[in-house]
């Protein structure tokens, strides 16, 4: 049975290039963080090595073995694996070449149970640029039994040598609907939760899981979403104290801008009356009390400020002094 939360357009092409014998020594999968990019990778994995009957069946000792992470055939080649082969040295935060060098004397190998050697490369675009290169090696020249399992957010942070030699899935975000079901389905969270964590999520099924999973997620969201309420109202030195306080956290901006990019978004939706698609369901009076308090133009402007930031913050700006400008850009109150 297949895991993953949407993507049934990507799953059928597997299924019927299974059916048929005729796979890809490379797939790469692209989309925005958090929308099961993994998750299907693993699916596929399990499905390549899977010994019953609908592959992946989920229940046959190799199905079981790749969602522990004990499939001697099967290898997740991320930052975890980076430090245990390094045993504790140098701490990158890039996969290097010692880790796609292990690939290669690996892959060169007959896989021990399975049919296939399967690697599962998350966030590929994290790879240094040397280790790029060695990794083209395998690629240009797999051996048989290898299938290379590469994600990233975008085709365009790869090498393009390295996408031209992938089979390329652009994944986008599942719907709102179907989070909400398979939340239901799968994690028991029926009725009005449900409901929040599906629309807040925006696609971001892992998001939504942990959400699901952890009480903590929505209250941490309710006093991010006070804080950045209160900050049109506030004077300018508040509001580049907040710059300071945040400027040194990349990985906490992101999801702070996030949240607020979902803010805004929801503001321009109120203006125009559209009610289904927002995220903050929530919220909607106050939504409606803010989206009065600012002009249609305004708050346009102040969301391409918001993904100008996001955007600039994928490279290496001096953060503060980002979100300093993010900061007076903010629209007041009036
Ligand atoms: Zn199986």
């Amino acid at each position: 049975m297949w895991q993953v939360v949407g993507h049934e357009w990507a799953v059928t092409l597997f299924e019927n290039s299974l059916a048929q014998g005729r796979l890809s020594h490379a797939y790469l999968f692209t989309g925005p963080p958090r929308i099961g990019k993994t998750t299907l990778a693993l699916n596929l994995a399990q499905a390549l090595n899977c010994t019953g009957k609908d592959k992946p069946c989920g229940e046959c000792l190799s199905c079981q073995k790749t969602s522990q992470g004990i499939h001697p055939d099967v290898r997740m080649v991320d930052l975890a694996y980076q430090k245990g082969l390094l045993e504790g040295r140098e701490g990158s935060t890039a996969l290097g070449i010692d880790a796609i060098r292990s690939i290669q004397s690996d892959a060169a190998l007959k896989p021990f149970e399975g049919r296939w050697k399967v690697f599962i490369i998350p966030q590929a675009e994290n790879m240094t640029p040397e280790a790029a290169n060695c990794l083209l090696k395998t690629l240009e020249e797999p051996p048989s039994h290898v299938v290379l399992l590469l994600t990233a957010l975008h085709t365009d942070l790869l090498f393009p040598t390295i996408v031209s030699r992938c089979q390329v899935f652009n994944l986008r975000p599942p719907s709102t609907t179907l989070i909400r079901e398979a939340l239901g389905r799968r994690w028991d969270l029926e009725g009005e939760r449900a409901h929040l964590i599906a629309a807040l999520s925006a696609g971001r099924m892992g998001w939504a899981v942990e959400a699901a999973q952890n009480q903590a997620l929505l209250r941490e969201r309710n006093g991010r979403l006070d804080e950045l309420l209160s900050l049109p109202g506030a004077r300018r030195l508040e509001r580049l104290s907040f710059a300071q306080r945040w400027g040194s956290q990349p990985e906490r901006v992101k999801e702070i801008l996030t949240l607020w990019l979902g803010w805004w978004r929801d503001l321009l939706l109120a203006k125009e009356g559209c009610w289904d698609k927002m995220e903050n369901i929530d919220r909607k009076n106050t939504l409606l009390e803010e989206a009065e308090k600012h002009e249609l133009g305004e708050i346009k402007e102040f969301i391409s400020s918001i993904r100008e930031t996001l955007h600039e913050l994928e490279s290496n700006v001096n953060l503060r002094l980002a979100l300093e400008v993010l900061m007076l850009d903010l629209p007041s109150k009036r």
